[in-house]
């Protein structure tokens, strides 16, 4: 079974993000459950919850098929102890909402290094981020993005991945979620179904498919290993359609969210129903 939707908006509270993938006909959505540019919110009202539950229960959506995004601003890898404690206190918010609102994942990006320390420190700074939320919070996992590599971001080769979940103490609850535009950025080539295939295999080797917990979909319109983050509709862009089409078809990535964070919400629902097409063609 294939989950496929996008990041939709919350505007109006969380249970509007479920009416608004219905209406894409989504099977999986994703969503904020605060303002992402910002690093405090006000804490879910009971009602909110209440009617972000009902609606999913209406609609079908499990939490499997449900991938929430925290803020933009949190950056787990941060260098200096304030940034880093900012940070933390930002992230185990997110993991509280998700917990209130019953949700199972929750996706971020790893964080920067900000040229103040070494990658491997960076990267064992993220992993222990990790552990701490985990030991204050129960059924939320972790989803670790991979990234583009844009300045300092940490995440965007698979091993960086596989370095922080080597770090992480219950790796029952720490997953990954690959973003296609960012990893052809990042020098991963997805251009034909073989290429596809192959960074597929690499990622099953280096990081491993069980810890696979989502996807974002997009194509790009940054060029091939520039590690630049430009996300493009699905064949608009220098990724092009092979790739989407070998992913529908691959029964590694069945049961898990797959989210459009590609550039024209308007054709959405023409984005979900032409994946869906693949499976079958
Ligand atoms: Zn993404
Ligand atoms: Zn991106």
């Amino acid at each position: 079974m294939k989950y496929v939707g996008a990041h939709v908006s919350a505007a109006g509270g969380p249970d509007q993000a479920v009416a608004r993938a219905v209406e894409i006909g989504a099977n999986a959505f994703a969503l904020f459950t605060k303002n992402q540019r910002q690093w405090k919110a006000k804490p879910l009202t009971d009602e909110a919850i209440a009617a972000f539950r009902t609606a999913c229960d209406e609609h079908g959506f499990g939490p499997q098929q449900i991938l929430p995004h925290d803020s933009y601003l949190i950056n787990l890898g941060h260098p200096d102890a304030e940034g880093l404690a900012k940070s933390r206190a930002a992230f185990l918010d997110e993991f509280q909402r998700c917990e209130q609102l019953g949700l199972t994942l929750l996706n971020f990006h790893p964080g920067s290094h900000l040229k103040k320390i070494s990658e491997s420190e960076c990267l064992t700074r993220i992993a222990d981020s990790i552990n701490e939320v985990l030991s204050q919070t129960r059924g939320v996992t972790a989803v670790i993005e991979n990234t583009a590599g844009q300045g300092t971001n940490l995440g965007w080769r698979f091993e960086h991945l596989a370095e922080i979940i080597e770090q992480v103490e219950d790796r029952s609850r720490v997953g990954v979620c690959i973003d296609t535009c960012h990893a052809f950025a990042a020098g991963y080539d997805l251009r034909t179904a073989e290429a596809t295939h192959t960074t597929l295999d690499e990622f099953g080797a280096v990081v491993g498919f069980d810890y696979l917990r989502g996807m974002h979909l997009n194509d790009a319109k940054s060029e091939f290993a520039s590690r630049v983050d430009r996300h493009h509709s699905l064949g608009k862009g220098n990724i092009g359609a092979a790739a989407f089409t070998t992913i529908m078809r691959d029964s590694r990535i069945d049961g898990i969210p797959l989210i459009l964070e590609t550039v024209e919400p308007d054709i959405w629902h023409e984005e979900i129903a032409w994946l869906r097409e693949q499976q079958e063609a």
